[in-house]
This record gives structure tokens, sequence and C-alpha cells, in this order.
């Protein structure tokens, strides 16, 4: 066995996450640990809450970082809204989306699904069809930024949609915070998550969520347990409530919680409606070289993530050599297509503190050089 530390290499991070996190990041995840109960970590958890709702354009008080990446945000949005035995609609139109259907699945729903194209948005007018033949769903869950493919679906027609049907709206918007609007008041959306790693490039391993008054009321009248001790909000609440009286649930995984408050800090310092114009800029500039290297974007405009750009890889090329030939000669990763667009495209992020023309640039350097060492 080799006992040594762990030095990781230099890299440019334009994958689908994570995202390169800002220097003022990593110092503040490197600060001195505190108490999970000190009331100076108590103030942090209430500054975070603040600026969460603040990011989320919401006043709902249930809204805090679950203490585990994405999945689980995922994962507690369903296991507190649904209970064994409840119908819910689910859109598939990527890895992201069958996996909301594979959690509904587990917790012993029936699941009615609304499929897509991948690579398309999720058709409204196939989901109002849906829950007019499903009158007795009580949740529509849709993924908003859809990483697997780079397809935006309308989250505000599709939560007014739920609303429309008397279902509570389930939101993914694990990749779209911070890179697009994310209005989970203005949408009337009931349960909104997130994750940290990408478009906030803060670290790994939390996910911000928030619930409306509507889902909070349903989980308070659920008929059954939540099946979940870890992710049961009903407990969560009691560390994380308001007021001096915090119930110990879990340690709180302190130095990320430093991190994610500083990340939150720039989020505010830089402006909400500047990050999404930014990532929007970004990705134009992006769009223009790829084109101009003869490159084609798989999704349609109208349905373009920003964040999330999903490259055709042209007819003979060799997609896991490109992909090393630019981590090796640039130190710049991109990401590979997921399931069934393994080997057809590449996805290139631009999430972040790592959204900048240089990376911008630098991107297009290094996919230009790859690509014709790889056709030799
Ligand atoms: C990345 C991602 C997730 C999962 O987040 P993890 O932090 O990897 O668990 C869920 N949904 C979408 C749309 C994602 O892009």
């Amino acid at each position: 066995m080799k006992v040594q530390s762990f030095t990781p290499p230099q890299r440019i991070l334009m994958g689908a996450g994570p995202s390169d996190i800002h220097p003022r990041v990593l110092a503040a995840l490197s600060r001195p640990t505190i108490g999970h109960l000190d009331p100076e970590f108590i103030r942090l958890m209430d500054e975070v809450k603040e600026m969460l709702q603040a990011s989320f354009f919401t006043e709902n008080a249930l809204t805090l970082p679950i203490s585990a990446p994405g999945s689980a945000g995922m994962e507690a949005a369903f296991a507190n809204l649904l209970e064994p035995g409840d119908k819910v609609v689910v859109c598939v139109n990527g890895v992201f989306g069958q996996r909301m259907a594979a959690n509904a699945v587990r917790m012993g729903c029936e699941v009615a699904l609304v499929e897509e194209e991948w690579g398309k948005a999720v058709d409204p007018q196939k989901v109002a069809d849906t829950l007019a033949r499903h009158q007795d769903a009580k949740v529509l869950a849709f993924v908003h930024a859809e990483t697997s493919t780079g397809a935006a679906s309308d989250a505000q027609t599709l939560c007014r949609l739920a609303g429309e049907h008397g279902c509570l709206s389930l939101v993914d918007a694990v990749t779209s915070w911070c890179s697009m609007p994310v209005l989970a008041d203005d949408w009337q959306a009931d349960v909104v998550y997130s994750g940290t790693q990408k478009c906030l490039s803060c670290v790994s391993g939390l996910s911000p969520i928030t619930f409306s008054e509507r889902a909070r009321q349903a989980i308070l009248e659920r008929r059954h347990p939540i099946q979940s001790w870890f992710l049961d909000m009903q407990l969560v609440m009691g560390y994380w409530q308001e007021g001096e009286q915090r119930v110990y649930h879990h340690t709180a995984p302190i130095n990320a919680l430093f991190a994610l408050h500083e990340a939150l800090v720039m989020l505010l310092e830089e402006g909400l409606e500047q990050s999404w114009a930014r990532h929007w800029a970004m990705h134009e500039r992006l769009r223009d070289g790829l084109e101009s290297l003869g490159l084609e974007l798989m999704v349609e405009p109208a349905a373009r993530l920003p964040m999330l750009n999903v490259v055709k890889i042209p007819e003979g090329v060799d997609d896991a050599r490109v992909r090393s030939l630019m981590l090796e000669g640039f130190g710049l990763e991109i990401s590979a297509g997921l399931g069934p667009m393994k080997g057809k495209i590449w996805r290139i992020g631009l999430m972040g503190n790592g959204c900048r023309p240089d990376h911008v640039d630098r991107c297009l350097e290094a996919l230009s050089a790859s690509l014709s060492k790889a056709r030799r």
C-alpha cells in the first residue's frame, strides 16, 4: 500500500458538473470547523436559508440544503410528497427523468409517464392530456434542464398545468439553478431542488431544496411515515427551523456549509439576472465557435440550455480519444453522452465560475486541435 497525500491535477472543468470552484469558496471550505450547534453556526444556517430563498425567488419557510448531492434532493422530494399507492405523472425526456420515474416506482407509487424524444423539451400538450386522463394524480414531476440531452422544458407552463389539475409540482432544477431563471413562487412550484456543484460552482454533496406551504401541508397530512429516516423533512425541520431551539438530527457537513455560504454570497454579489445573462452570452460565444468548426448542436435553438451545450460527434470520430486528448493535452474536461446518447454526443458545460470567455476560447482551441489529431 502506498500511503501519501493526494494532489489533484489542474483541470478546467467544462463537463456536466462539477464545475470550477472559485478560490474564495475553497478558502471558506478550509476555515476551522466549529460545532454544528454553535450559535455562530446557527447564524450561518439562517443566512444560508435566506440566501437560498433569494436564489429560488421564494418566501417558502421550508428552504434548506439537504446534506447530500442532487440525487438526494430528488429522493427527498419524492419520499416526502408521495406515499405508497399514490399516483404520479413523471415526464421523461432523458436520464434524469428516468431516475425520477425509478424513484416513484420504488416508493410504491403508480406512475404515468409522459415520454418525449431525447433532446426535445417536454410537450405541455402531452402533459395536459395525461393529467386529464389521470385525475387522481397527486404530483407532476419533471426536469427543468435535462442535463443528459441539453434540453430546457417550460417549467412555468408545466407548474401551471399541475396546479390546474390539483397536482403538486415537483421540479428538478439541479442544472438550471443560478444559470437561468428558477422562480419558485412565480411558477407556484411546490418542490424545487438543486445541487451545489453545477452552476453555483460550490463543492458537490449538498442539495438545496424548497417546499411550498402547500407541499409542507401535504407532508404534515401524510397517512404513512416517510420511509427514509434521513430524508424525513419533518425531522430535518427540527434542525433547520427558525429560532434557537435546534434539535440534533445529523451532523451537518459544517465546512461544506461554509463553502455554500461563500458561494451564495458571491452569487448574490453578482446578481441572479447578471449570472443568467453571463451564461447566455458565453453560450452564444461557444455556439458560434462550434459552428465555425463545422460542429452541430443537437438541440433546436428554442429549447437550448445556456449552461449545457450538446454537440453531435461527427461521423467516424472516436469519442473517447478526443476527450482524452483534450484532458491530457489541455487539462480540459468535457462530458460524454449518457445512456443511449453515449458515443453520439459531447456535453460542454458552461457552469458558474467556469463560465468565462477564456474558458470558452480554450475549449474551442482544445476541441479543434484534438479533433484534427483524432482524424489523422
Ligand atoms: C446532476 C443532476 C442530478 C444529480 O445530482 P448529483 O449531485 O449528481 O446527485 C439530478 N438531476 C439533474 C438534472 C442533474 O443534472
